[in-house]
């Protein structure tokens, strides 16, 4: 029953109460709201689908952290895609924790260069970022390209 049924007036420590009960629901609402939006965009993440394996790929690598396909619009005669199993919205949101996963990274794009026959001939690790790089799939990801003779600056 409230104060003012009870024939009791609301005290300033009352308020204060009521304050923070406010303040509780709206972090409540608010970690709620934040949970659902970044689970809807990681269920939504084409690359985390691939490396569920709910979307079909041609993979190349795996391993308890990264998984490597093929893709799917090749602009080189060897056009891998790297990424993490981590979903990393961009590079730009890797962190100090994320060294060894990057590390590991370059391990593997080592590894598939020379499987691939382009390590001596030379290739080229990309990462996009953000609009004007053009990235459009945020889930970070290293495109090794090789097979051609690039050109630079790149357009
Ligand atoms: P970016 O522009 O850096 O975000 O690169 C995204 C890359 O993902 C492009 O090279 C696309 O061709 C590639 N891609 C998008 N969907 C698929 C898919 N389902 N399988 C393989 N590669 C894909
Ligand atoms: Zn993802």
């Amino acid at each position: 029953m409230s104060r003012e049924k009870q024939g009791k007036k609301w005290e300033k420590n009352d308020y204060l109460i009521f304050c923070f009960e406010i303040q509780d629901l709206f972090v409540t609402i608010f970690l709620i709201f934040v949970t659902f939006y970044g689970g809807m965009n990681m269920g939504d993440c084409i690359f985390c689908k691939i490396i569920k394996g709910e979307i079909l790929s041609k993979k190349v690598y795996e391993d308890k952290d990264i998984f490597a396909f093929e893709d799917i619009n090749p602009q080189a005669p060897v056009h891998v895609l790297i990424v993490p199993k981590k979903h990393i919205e961009k590079s730009l949101d890797a962190t100090g924790q994320d060294k060894e996963l990057i590390g590991s990274i370059f391990m593997a794009a080592n590894k598939l260069a020379k499987e691939k026959g382009i390590a001596e001939s030379g290739f080229r690790l990309v990462v996009n970022c953000n609009r004007d790089s053009g990235q459009e799939v945020f889930h970070i990801h290293f495109h090794l390209l090789g097979g051609r003779k690039m050109k630079w600056p790149p357009g």
